[in-house]
């Protein structure tokens, strides 16, 4: 099947495009075209009108100050992927990067249509909702900020509004010193062109890595594909805090992401199985994490 007709903008400015969202409400975003281009090809979704912001300067860096890592909404899995600076500070991001699609997919798809689009089985937006992120939005009527607990609000169903450009994403550092942090980004996947069946994204601080057994101090867990919108479990968590991570533990956490998970049947893989698995990623996440951040 093809696409039906549809007009097609490609704008110079941040400026031009947000102009182009306000007067065409029936308009979309072409960003990577990694997912639009399969749904309008489908004719799942038939905007009347493109707006092509590949062309838009200023949309694609990586910034990283002591306070918060700052990505620009066109940056590319790619970049992120081979980011070497981003994967010593917070290795989740880039390992959440590589870990999408094979390099054709990679090589287009950016930041913020994944974000945008915000498939529960979306790599980032667990990476957002584990990490507390942010993401910078702008409209005719100015800017905005969205925390993501608020940015996520059903089954790919967000607070973004139809006129709105998301400009970037922001992760604070605060919470992650590089010295006592391991992050990970683990997932289930049948086949690595597919979308993962679940997936976890974990973040672990110590108390101290040069202890035999280092103390959990704070630990943060978004589990993907297991609920509508990134699930977390932050009361389960908090109770890992001032001990090490023993196995009794991640069991505990475990059995807190199978109860809270609230997954659809799919295909392959009906609700009881992703629950399960969402429960032993969960695991395997965290005790990765743990170990990084233990230096091992
Ligand atoms: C075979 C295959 C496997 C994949 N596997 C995975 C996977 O395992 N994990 C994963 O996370 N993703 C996966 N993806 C999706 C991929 O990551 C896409 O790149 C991404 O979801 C969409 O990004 P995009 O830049 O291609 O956006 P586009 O397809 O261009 O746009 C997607 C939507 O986002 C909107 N949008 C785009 N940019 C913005 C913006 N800046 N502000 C507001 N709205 C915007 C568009 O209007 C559109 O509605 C897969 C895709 C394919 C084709």
């Amino acid at each position: 099947m093809k696409p039906t007709q549809f007009a097609y903008d490609r704008p110079e400015t941040v400026d031009e495009a947000l102009e182009l969202l306000d007067e065409h409400h029936d308009a979309e975003l072409l960003a990577g075209n990694q997912s639009l281009g399969i749904i309008m090809a489908n004719r799942f979704a038939s905007p009347e009108r493109l707006v092509d912001i590949n062309r838009l300067d200023g949309l694609a860096f990586v910034d990283i100050s002591d306070d918060e890592i700052e990505i620009g909404a066109m940056t590319r899995h790619r970049t992120l992927e081979r980011h070497d600076d981003l994967r010593s500070v917070l290795e989740l991001v880039p390992e959440s990067a590589e870990q999408i699609a094979g390099p054709a997919v990679r090589n287009r798809g950016t930041m913020g249509g994944s974000i945008a689009e915000a498939d529960p089985a979306g790599n980032y937006p667990a990476v957002l909702a584990a990490l507390g992120g942010e993401l910078h939005v702008a409209s005719v009527d100015g800017e905005r900020t969205i925390p993501a607990d608020d940015y996520f609000v059903g089954y790919m169903f967000t607070d973004l509004e139809e006129h709105e450009l998301i400009t970037s994403v922001s992760f604070p550092r605060e919470p992650f010193p590089q010295e006592r942090t391991g992050s990970a980004f683990v997932e289930l996947k049948r086949g690595s062109q597919t979308w993962p069946t679940v997936s976890a994204a974990t973040a672990v601080r110590v108390d101290d890595p040069s202890r035999e057994t280092p103390l959990v101090e704070e630990s943060r867990l978004a589990v993907g594909n297991a609920a509508g919108i990134p699930l977390r479990i932050d009361d389960a968590l908090a109770e890992l805090a001032g001990e090490p991570l023993s196995e009794d533990a991640l069991d505990s956490v475990a059995e807190a992401v199978r109860e809270a998970a609230d997954p659809t049947d799919e295909m392959h893989a009906d609700r009881e199985y992703k629950s399960e698995m969402a429960g032993e990623y969960a695991i395997r996440s965290l005790r990765k994490s743990y170990e990084r951040a233990c230096g091992n």
